[in-house]
């Protein structure tokens, strides 16, 4: 179940993600991204055997309700936005992908502000939707286009390293925030390559 593939990396990487909230912010992005997801954990028995976007809808509302500081919110809103491209839904095509995550990455962008370059999570998630456009454009198979996708998440997320965060937390730092990677950047990379990883293989 993808939930669980879910929890799991960012159980396995709460430290990792932590520790670099250490260096430009306030150490806390693996304990809010594995609180939540350990509370998404606790409830999945009650809406697992649902649709994609009900399942969507729910990890929203339990993010939001449990993560606290600015990636709660904004996961939540992600998740919420990807249930409203796939209500009804048992299974995604490629279009359905682009979709949802074109979707959830406008929500983000609309409640956090942020724009590309700011040195945010939307630094992995926009060049990963806008792989994931472009394969869907030149008629990829969802392997493909997923790991495509996963490529350019990477690439957008280590690219934050260098880079002056100009939102969030990290802002306040200024110029000392550069030099670490963006804390939500890697969480949302390392969901995008969970979900390569899980849905790659049947497609
Ligand atoms: P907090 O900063 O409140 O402690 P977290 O540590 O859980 O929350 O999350 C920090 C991450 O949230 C940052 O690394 C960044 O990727 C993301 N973030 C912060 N502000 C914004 C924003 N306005 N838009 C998008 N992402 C943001
Ligand atoms: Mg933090």
């Amino acid at each position: 179940m993808w939930i669980r593939s879910f929890a799991d990396v960012i159980a396995e990487n709460k430290e990792y993600l932590t520790e670099l909230d250490s260096a430009i912010g306030d150490a806390d992005h693996g304990i809010n991204m594995n609180r939540g997801f350990q509370a998404v954990l606790a409830k999945l028995p009650a809406f697992e055997n649902q649709d994609i976007g009900s399942i969507a809808k729910n990890v929203g509302m339990v993010l939001i309700s449990t993560v606290g500081g600015a990636s709660g919110p904004l996961y939540g809103t992600f998740f919420m936005q990807v249930s409203k491209e796939t209500t009804g839904k048992l299974e995604l095509t490629l279009s359905d992908w682009v979709a949802a995550l074109e979707s959830a990455v406008n929500g983000v962008m609309l409640r956090g502000k942020a724009n590309p370059g700011d040195k945010t999570m939307l630094d992995s998630l926009i060049p990963a939707l806008n792989a994931l456009k472009e394969s869907n454009a030149r008629g990829a198979s969802v392997a493909e286009a997923l790991s495509a996708s996963e490529k350019a998440a990477e690439q957008g997320m280590l690219a934050t390293t260098s880079w002056v965060a100009k939102k969030g937390r990290a802002s306040y730092l200024g110029e000392r925030s550069a030099g670490t990677q963006d804390p939500g950047a890697t969480s949302s990379y390392l969901l995008l390559k969970t979900a390569s990883q899980i849905w790659g293989n049947s497609g």
